[in-house]
């Protein structure tokens, strides 16, 4: 890639970074998933109980192959064989995780993060319960401010995600967001989370990738 390309995009992530430590959550760079991988090993020196918000990301980094191969306890809400029951209880157990892992579906220059979420438990878990949150975003997700998170969110993250879950929604079929109200509706909740309070200060931890990472 071109060099000043490189050196533009470093920076709008370091800029990302510093203005997420101004927001009272922590911002880290790593340049691939051998770093992220280790960083998170240095995030993790306890031996946690970990749950995960649905993402792309973590699967495509290996996070979570990584996670199930270490000493933690993991709420699995992936485990072969799982009643929708035992999955909301998953759900529910995550709440008081030590850890939980999540990306994020924009993140602005500002410093904040943006999600959509249909069912919930992903961003009621990034909002509060969870001692901490690591979120793992490629660079792909920051955008200027929150108005290009939102079209971002709708027109390209929503549209693709209703077609991976093979939803019966517009989006899926034609790739933006027409607002719908079908059953199969994906968007229920749109989250802004524009600070940590102080005394929930780094409680919130952003990995960003140097890579394009989920959608
Ligand atoms: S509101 Fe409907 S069309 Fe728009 S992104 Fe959500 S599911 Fe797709």
């Amino acid at each position: 890639m071109d060099e000043n390309l490189l050196w533009y995009e470093k920076e709008r992530i370091l800029r990302t970074i510093k203005n997420l430590k101004k927001n009272n959550m922590e911002g880290y760079f790593v340049e691939d998933e051998k770093e992220l991988l280790k960083k998170i090993d240095d995030i993790l020196t306890f031996k946690a109980t970990v749950g995960f918000g649905g993402s792309m990301t973590l699967f495509e980094t290996g996070v979570i192959e990584h996670l199930k191969n270490k000493d933690y306890k993991i709420l699995d809400r992936y485990k072969e064989g799982l009643t929708k029951e035992d999955i909301k209880k998953i759900y529910r157990d995550s709440f008081f995780a030590d850890a939980y892992f999540s990306s994020t579906n924009a993140l602005t220059e500002n410093g904040e993060l943006y999600n959509i979420d249909g069912n919930g438990n992903r961003i009621a878990a990034l909002i509060y319960g969870p001692k901490t949150v690591i979120i793992v975003a490629g660079k792909n997700k920051i955008v200027r401010d929150l108005k290009e998170a939102e079209n971002r969110v709708k027109n390209i993250a929503s549209p693709i995600n209703a077609k991976r879950l093979n939803k019966d929604t517009p989006c899926a079929k034609i790739g933006y967001c027409v607002d719908c109200s079908s059953k199969d509706r994906i968007c229920s909740h749109f989250l802004v989370t524009a600070r940590q309070n102080e005394g929930n200060k780094g409680r919130i931890k952003v990995i960003i990738v140097n890579k394009d990472l989920g959608y």
